[in-house]
């Protein structure tokens, strides 16, 4: 994935996945979403792939605004193993009830592989939270610590594992009160 790459899909008005551009197979990769390279992705409810129902909440009501004429932008970690991405997200109306996602990537950084984001690790059955939009993850067991995957590495003691945790989204606090502001702004120009 070359680091000024834009990536760009669409839904219809009814939510279905419309069209994706070139670069979205390495898009759907890198969030976590082996199950989006497939092509029957086109067709498909856009909510279908997104698991974190706060997420999808937010997304919902991005998406109705988007749709009375609004343009919503945001910026939202995207990392690989090993990489540190930082995207912007633009959403606009198309036509026809028709909405458009483009997201450029901003930053990438490199770092040393971390095993917890590679798909080719073993895992258990234990879960462990991950923010769907800025990749930090929950080491507080229910509360709310959240910190970068190197940090959580070590604090979960996970080099000693010989399966790591599965990695569930969610949304974290400071995740959850920045995109609270990104949709009272969205409602507040509403005309
Ligand atoms: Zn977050």
């Amino acid at each position: 994935m070359s680091n000024e790459s834009i990536v760009r899909y669409r839904i219809d008005a009814e939510d279905n996945i419309s069209f994706v551009g070139e670069g979205w197979s390495q898009f759907a990769e890198a969030n976590d979403g082996a199950e989006l390279v497939r092509p029957e992705i086109l067709g498909q409810s856009l909510w279908n792939s997104i698991t974190d129902p706060v997420t999808c909440h937010i997304y919902q009501k991005i998406v109705s605004r988007v749709r009375q004429g609004k343009l919503a932008k945001f910026t939202l970690r995207c990392d690989g193993p090993e990489c540190r991405r930082l995207l912007e997200m633009k959403i606009s109306a198309v036509s026809d009830g028709s909405v458009e996602f483009e997201s450029r990537t901003m930053s990438v950084e490199d770092r040393e592989p971390m095993a917890l984001l590679s798909r080719k690790m073993p895992r258990s059955t234990e879960l462990l939270r991950i923010c769907a939009w800025c990749n930090r993850m929950d080491v507080g067991l229910g509360s709310n610590d959240w910190v970068e995957v190197e940090v959580a590495t070590e604090r979960l003691h996970l080099f000693e594992l010989e399966r790591l945790p599965q990695l569930t989204h969610g949304m974290c606090d400071d995740c959850l009160e920045s995109m609270t502001d990104t949709m009272d702004e969205l409602e507040t120009d509403a005309r």
